[in-house]
């Protein structure tokens, strides 16, 4: 939700902060490895797999990257590993190894989407269920009304990501901020590590009421095509960056970084 609503509904807060300064590298590795943290405090990591990647920022072509092994709750600012966009890691040292073939999804955003400072892949179990939906992500809920009509679904090809299908990726999500991948998972691009944490925590809320909906009811009651279109435009607040206010709040929540 942006930053001036929320489930709730409760738009045009007038004391919203405004957009934050552009970060330096310490501030994105803070925020992405408190990101790693949140998706495992949240259960939604699964084992060591699936990533977050962030932009580094003045190094055109550098990303943040978990190191492959580590626990998401394991992940600190000083262990993301530096890599360019062919997954090259850039400060070497123990452990600073990444998973290459799920880098690939992210490199092919990465290089087609300039918007994109955080690519965030989770895997987490409703939005896996609801990708195998042959209609995808129902206007079940004000959660998913969020993402009414402008949700990308990107067909499963297989365990490993080649160029091809990192170009039918990069053309589903064009003009997209979010997607599920068919039996895969959820993919969001972020304008801030903020955002894209909260736009995907929206949709997998969305997923999981989904699931849940459909398991008590086969026939539930979706809103009307208006007011789910209206709806869908407030949430979507012109475009507002989302997760200014959301972002303060769950890193007061996390404890100090692991030892
Ligand atoms: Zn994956």
């Amino acid at each position: 939700m942006d930053a001036s609503g929320g489930p709730d509904g409760s738009h045009g807060a007038l004391d919203a902060p405004a957009v934050p300064c552009a970060p330096d590298e310490a501030q994105v590795r803070a925020d992405l490895s408190a990101a790693y943290r949140l998706v495992a405090r949240a259960g939604w990591d699964d084992l060591i797999y699936s990533h977050i990647t962030a932009m580094v920022p003045g190094e055109p072509g550098h990303f943040l990257i978990n190191a492959f092994g580590l626990r998401f709750d394991e992940i600190t600012p000083d262990s993301l590993v530096k890599i360019d966009l062919h997954g090259r890691v850039l400060n070497p040292g123990p452990g600073r190894r990444i998973n290459r073939g799920g880098f690939a999804l992210h490199a092919a955003l990465h290089a087609a989407r300039p918007d994109a400072h955080c690519v965030m892949h989770l895997h987490e179990t409703s939005a896996i269920a609801v990708s195998t939906h042959p209609l995808g992500l129902l206007p079940l809920s004000q959660h998913a009304l969020r993402f009414h009509d402008c949700l990308a679904l990107h067909a499963y090809e297989g365990l490993v990501l080649g160029p091809e299908e990192g170009q039918r990726l990069v053309q589903a999500m064009l003009g997209r901020q979010a997607g599920l991948l068919r039996n895969h998972g959820t993919l969001v691009l972020g304008r801030t590590v903020a955002e894209a944490y909260t736009l995907s925590a929206t949709l997998i809320k969305a997923c999981q009421v989904q699931v849940a909906a459909l398991a008590g009811n086969p026939q539930p009651v979706l809103p009307e095509p208006d007011v789910a279109r209206r709806t869908a435009a407030q949430l979507f607040d012109n475009g507002a960056l989302e997760g200014v206010l959301e972002w303060p709040a769950l890193l007061r929540s996390l404890g100090p970084f692991p030892t």
